[in-house]
């Protein structure tokens, strides 16, 4: 078995969790598995080993998990991308597409300094919304993405068209 079946075999499926139709990945058995968390973190940093990079941001709240360690490995600070309401300090925000509707992603104003080098991490891709609009709010306040890393990609939802130009990496893909 190739490391990214090795994996997958730490991700648990979840039927109708939040709500019906939906399969709901989860990672906690991967986060618990000591050697499955260290591999995810080290494929990640190693993927994007060649870049310099200033900040890692996680995106609430499964990507705060892998994306910490990474930052660390890079030296780098690390920056929460929040949910609406969350950040005590002064913000930018934008919007992102739900199944129903439209939520507000968060990050502080000072997070990220003009010129600075960026890669974005979270557990899933999957529509991309998420992480389209992480994207921009690292370009408004004049950061450049150097990537984003995915534990989970469910391909067939195309989130990557969505992230066109940008260096993707995902350790575990669902077609
Ligand atoms: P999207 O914006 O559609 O790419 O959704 C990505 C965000 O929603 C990520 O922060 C994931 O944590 C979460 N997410 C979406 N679909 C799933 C799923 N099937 N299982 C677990 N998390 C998911």
């Amino acid at each position: 078995m190739d490391a990214s079946g090795w994996l997958k075999e730490h991700i648990r499926d979840i039927p109708d969790f939040p709500k019906p139709g939906v399969v709901f990945k989860d990672i906690t058995p991967l986060l618990g598995h000591p050697a499955a968390f260290r591999h995810t973190v080290e494929r990640i940093g190693d993927h994007f080993a060649d870049h310099s990079i200033d900040k890692v941001l996680g995106i609430e709240a499964r990507g705060f998990i892998p994306a910490a360690p990474v930052a660390y490995r890079f030296a780098a600070g690390f920056v929460p991308v929040r949910k609406a309401g969350k950040l005590p300090w002064r913000i930018e925000s934008e919007e992102y597409a739900l199944e129903y509707g439209n939520d507000l992603l968060e990050i502080h104003c000072d997070a990220i300094n003009p010129g600075e080098r960026a890669l974005i991490v979270d557990d899933v891709l999957a529509t991309g919304g998420t992480a389209a609009a992480t994207v921009r709010l690292v370009e408004r306040l004049g950061g450049v993405v150097v990537g984003l890393g995915f534990i989970v990609e469910l391909a067939f939802l195309a989130g990557r068209g969505k992230l066109q130009g940008h260096d993707v990496v995902s350790l575990i893909t669902y077609d």
